[in-house]
Formats: C-alpha cells, sequence, structure tokens
C-alpha cells in the first residue's frame, strides 16, 4: 500500500509514518509504495499489532524464486549451453585462456569481431554452445552469491603447471565447494620446460580435488593458454560435465536471469548485461532488476550485433533502465510496467532495510565469524601513524598478511596517513566498514565521541609486532574478545528473611553505585568470596525493580545462596568487552 492508505488504515498522519519511514532508513513521500514488512514495521513501531494475511489481488508478486523453481520440473525444457566461470590465482592465466578460448571459437571478422566485452560471451564448438562469464578470479562469483545469484553452472580451475597450487587456488577450490558447483581443473602453461602437471595433480588431491584418472571425480585438462594446446579438449569436457549435470530450461515462457554488470554510459543511460537463465527475453520486454525497471529499447549480443531475443544462458547488453542495477541481481519480465515499478519499488524499500543491518562496523574480534557466515570477505583498515617511517612499513606488513593467511578474508587499506586520529578517518571508517588502527597515535575528543556513537572499532599500538599479530589472530578467527568485570556497586546486607518458600532475602543498603538486576552478585564476607552467581529478585517495598541505586535500601534474593548474614558486603558487576591496547 501507499504511504497514505497505510496513515489512513493506522489512524496515524503521514507525517508520523514518513518520520518512522526515516528511522529505518526510507525516504519516503505520501503516494510511495510500501511493502508489508516494512507497513509492519512501521504499525508495530507506533504501537500497532499486525498480522499478515493474504489480501484479494495482492499484486505484484515477486515470484522470481518460484519461477525460477519450476524450471526444473518444466516437462518443456530443453538443453541450454553450460554458463562457466574461469577462478585460479593470479597470474596462472585466466585471462588468456578466456581470450584464447574467445579468439579461437569466434570467427574473426563478424560484427564488432572480438573487441566488444560485456562481461560474458559464447563461443560454438562441435555444434553446441557454451557460455563463459567474463570477470575471472573468485571475486565476482563470491559478490554474486553474497546476492543470492548462482550464475555459474561449471567452475574452470586454473592452475599454472609451473606454479602449482597457491593460496588463491585453495581459496577458489573453497568457493567452489561449498557452491556446489562442478568443477573441471586446466593445469595450464604445460608449454613451459618448468612444467609439472603430475605435481599439481598431487598437490590437488591432497586439497581433496581427486583427479579422474586417479579415480577421483574432477576431470583434469592439460592446455597452453598462449600456445592454444587443449583448448577443444576443454571445451569437451566442459559439454560433457554440463550433459551429466542436465543442464535444462524452457525457452517459452517470459525471461529471468542475473545482472552480470551494469553501469552508465553518458550518451546511452544505464547499460546491463544480463545472463538470460530461463525463458525468452524479447526487444520491448519490460523487465524488473533488482530494485529498478524499465523497457528493453535496444538489446546486444556479445558481439556488439543487435538482436531482437535472447534464450536461456545467452548474455546480452540492453539499454532502457532507469537505474543501473548491481551486478548479482535478479531479473524477471513483467507484463505490466506499472506493475513493474512497483516491484522495482518494494525491492527498493527491502533493499534499503536489509542494507541497514548488513553495514552494522565491523569489530575485529567478530571479523571471523562474519567471514564465516559470508558475510564479509574483506578487513578494511584505516592507517594512522606517527610518523611515515613505521606507517610504510606497518602498511606493508599487513598487505603480507594477505600472502600468508588463507582464511578466506582479505586485508585492504583504505587509507594510511600520518597524524592523529581524527573525526574524518572515523566517517571514512563508518562509510566502508573500516576498522582503525592508531600506531602511536590517538584519537582527538571529536574522533573518539564520533567513535562511540558510530560503533567503530578503534585499536591502539605502540608495538608493530603486537599489531601484526592480533591482526592475523582476527583473520585467523583466533581473536578472542576479552571481557573485563565492571563494577556497577557495593551493597550492605542489613537484615535477612526467610520466606515460606525457604528462599533467604536479604534487606539491603546500597553504598555506592548501584544494583542493576542483570547484574552478577559477589558475596564477600570479612573480605573472601563466599558466592558468586546471579540475582534472583530485586525489590523495592512490594514492586520489581531493574535498579537500584546508593543510599537506597532495597530486598535482594540470589540465585542458588541462601545464606547471605547480616555484615556481607556484596559487589555488584557485569563483564563487557573491552577493546585491546
Ligand atoms: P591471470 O592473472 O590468471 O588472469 O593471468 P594472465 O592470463 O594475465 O596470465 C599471466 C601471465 O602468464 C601472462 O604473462 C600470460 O601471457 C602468461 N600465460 C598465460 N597462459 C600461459 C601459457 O599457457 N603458457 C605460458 N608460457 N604463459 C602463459
Amino acid at each position: 500500500m501507499s504511504v497514505s492508505e497505510l496513515a489512513e488504515k493506522i489512524e496515524t498522519s503521514g507525517i508520523d509514518i514518513i518520520r518512522e519511514l526515516m528511522k529505518i532508513g526510507i525516504m519516503a513521500n505520501l503516494n510511495q509504495q510500501v511493502d508489508y514488512n516494512t507497513a509492519a514495521k512501521v504499525a508495530e513501531a507506533l504501537g500497532w499489532e499486525t498480522n499478515e494475511a493474504l489480501a484479494e489481488g495482492r499484486q505484484p508478486e515477486d515470484n522470481f524464486e518460484s519461477r525460477r523453481l519450476e524450471n526444473d520440473a518444466d516437462p518443456d525444457s530443453r538443453q541450454r549451453p553450460p554458463v562457466i566461470t574461469i577462478m585460479g590465482h593470479v597470474d596462472h592465466g585466466k585471462t588468456k585462456l578466456l581470450d584464447s578460448i574467445r579468439s579461437e571459437n569466434v570467427a574473426e571478422g563478424e560484427a564488432g569481431g572480438i573487441t566488444q566485452h560485456i562481461g560474458a560471451y559464447q563461443v560454438d564448438t562441435h555444434g553446441r554452445k557454451l557460455t563463459f562469464l567474463d570477470t575471472p578470479g573468485h571475486e565476482a562469483f563470491t559478490a554474486m552469491r553474497a546476492r543470492g545469484a548462482q550464475a555459474t553452472d561449471i567452475a574452470v580451475l586454473v592452475v599454472a603447471a609451473d606454479d602449482g597450487v597457491m593460496p588463491t587456488t585453495r581459496e577458489a577450490i573453497a568457493h567452489i565447494r561449498s557452491a556446489s558447483v562442478p568443477l573441471v581443473v586446466a593445469v595450464n602453461k604445460i608449454d613451459l620446460p618448468s612444467a609439472n602437471p603430475d605435481r599439481v595433480k598431487q598437490q590437488l588431491s591432497e586439497t581433496g580435488v581427486m583427479p579422474e584418472e586417479w579415480g577421483g571425480d574432477v576431470p583434469f585438462v592439460e592446455v597452453s593458454a598462449k600456445e592454444r594446446m587443449g583448448l577443444d579438449d576443454l571445451l569437451e569436457v566442459l559439454l560433457l560435465v554440463a550433459d551429466v549435470n542436465e543442464l535444462r530450461a524452457n525457452p517459452d515462457k517470459p525471461a529471468t536471469g542475473v545482472v552480470i554488470e551494469a553501469r552508465v554510459d553518458s550518451s546511452r543511460g544505464p547499460i546491463a548485461t544480463l545472463l538470460v537463465q530461463s525463458g525468452t527475453l524479447n526487444l520491448r520486454d519490460v523487465v524488473v532488476a533488482g530494485s529498478t525497471y524499465g523497457r528493453i529499447k535496444a538489446m546486444f549480443d556479445d558481439r556488439g550485433k543487435r538482436v531482437r531475443r535472447a534464450g536461456p544462458s545467452t548474455p546480452v547488453e540492453i539499454l532502457g533502465l532507469m537505474e543501473v542495477p548491481q551486478a548479482g541481481d535478479s531479473f524477471l519480465v513483467y507484463e505490466d510496467e506499472k506493475v513493474a515499478r512497483q516491484l522495482a519499488e518494494q525491492r527498493m524499500a527491502t533493499r534499503r532495510v536489509e542494507s541497514l543491518n548488513e553495514n552494522r562496523p565491523v569489530k575485529l574480534t567478530e571479523l571471523y565469524d562474519q567471514v564465516k557466515e559470508g558475510k564479509t570477505a574483506e578487513l578494511r583498515v584505516i592507517l594512522k601513524a606517527d610518523v611515515q617511517g613505521s606507517l610504510g612499513a606497518i602498511q606493508n606488513a599487513l598487505l603480507k598478511l594477505n600472502e600468508t593467511i588463507d582464511e578466506g578474508v582479505t586485508l585492504s587499506v583504505q587509507l594510511a596517513a600520518t597524524g592523529m586520529i581524527s573525526e574524518s578517518d572515523i566517517n571514512l571508517a563508518s562509510t566502508t566498514r573500516s576498522i582503525v588502527i592508531g600506531f602511536n597515535v590517538r584519537p582527538d575528543v571529536a574522533a573518539k565521541r564520533a567513535a562511540d556513537t558510530a560503533g567503530i572499532d578503534v585499536r591502539f599500538y605502540t608495538i608493530i609486532y603486537d599489531l601484526l599479530d592480533e591482526v592475523k589472530a582476527a583473520m585467523t578467527g583466533l581473536l578472542a574478545p576479552i571481557f573485563e568485570d565492571v563494577t556497577d556497586g557495593y551493597a550492605e546486607v542489613r537484615d535477612t528473611f526467610k520466606l515460606p518458600s525457604n528462599d533467604v532475602v536479604a534487606g539491603m543498603y546500597v553504598l555506592d553505585g548501584k544494583i542493576v538486576r542483570s547484574s552478577r552478585a559477589r558475596v564477600l564476607r570479612s573480605g573472601t568470596v563466599v558466592f558468586e552467581g546471579g540475582i534472583k529478585s530485586l525489590k523495592r517495598f512490594k514492586d520489581d525493580v531493574r535498579e537500584v541505586a546508593a543510599g537506597y535500601e532495597c530486598g535482594l534474593g540470589l540465585d542458588g545462596f541462601n545464606d547471605l548474614q547480616v555484615g556481607d558486603q556484596i559487589e555488584f558487576l557485569h563483564r563487557e568487552e573491552v577493546a585491546r591496547t
């Protein structure tokens, strides 16, 4: 419903609704559509109970998932080309392999030649087609997965025969495995005299990637991207793997798929490369892509040729979207432009709410958990130091950690500068979700306050070794948070009573600080601790209370301790995570 409809329904002014929406990061006007979840959040914040029921004609429905699931079971589905991503360590020849496959299998002189790069291309071989995603490396792959998109059917892991398995090779394997994507290994650079394909097989089998010829399930193909050797074998193996996995889709329906790349062209407006995953995309179709939509004004294939339609596994570049979608966004075709617009707006609202949650600042102690949950793969650092000499040394040492640490997390330095930690450093940390590291420098008052408000993790060191050690520990999951007991207050037992239940409660007088219901109590009797545990009841007169301040009396019962005596002193404390210094 629209904001004004919502206002009417819950008997609130539109202004109040807009204010509530702003609190959750949504800038809306009265005519803007909000989806159920957003409306419910607002209504609840204003004291209403909400309950989702299906209303008649509830439109539009975001049915991408259901359409995608239908696909496998569709009796009208037909074989489609496999979509392939190439991964591997830097310099092992991913780009060269992509280029060689492309130029070998695309007749030169075709429209646009082979210069066009739209993020994906198709080749023909043995009378069949294969689609290659053109951004090598697993960053694009993982970024897409993070958005819930699975564009890849088969992963090709490139390993240079002279270099063998490297950290990024392992990382790529982990990503491929976790996505359950079939894997083919291309042992590259076999033209080199120093090539040792058997060593690659050995190393990979040690990481669990067992060659077929050794009884495993992973096809290995020896190639030279440079000398164009073995490329045809590789394509043939890829088609075999495609057949085994029965890649199918029904071309006779409205298209769905995923955004591969998108950008703005200064003269043509938003341009997006879409990979059609099922159905057929037609010129003039109305598509919703991520949180934008539009009618396709022009469509080009990977060779820059104008096309009118694109079937399953085909990449096309389209013009006509209102805004630039993000790589990894799903797209789907809608008949009605108005419905498409509403759906795009809904998705935009949902995305804002989600991005608010995602944008929680990173803490060093939580980094590894976040990596494990797939929420982040990067530790971003803003580095401030007292002098240029130590700044350079620390920056280099930090970046070196990327080569030695193989836990799926990379470190990047967003800013390295000398001088004290300023408010603008904190702001930068906040927008880039970085942590701030100070070496022999401290924040000024404004920066300290800003960091506390924004929840930015600011760490200080005076010894380079400590700094590196702790960052390393965070990246490998070995950095546990440090907790410290913080005293809330002290109180004294003035009297004791036995309840009918046999529990003993004490009449207390708060000497200092306060007692908080959630505190732990540490009972001290003539200087020794006789009990430590939780609070069972805290009352002022007959009422349960959450806090009692110094100078007041209260009744206190402890969890599992009935031996309070007059004169006992009790320390109340809670545990707090402290920043390491
Ligand atoms: P990427 O970082 O994995 O994309 O690697 P590139 O494709 O940029 O290749 C890195 C270097 O290895 C380049 O200098 C290539 O020319 C070279 N290279 C790639 N494939 C081969 C090959 O099969 N044999 C030889 N000798 N060199 C290759």
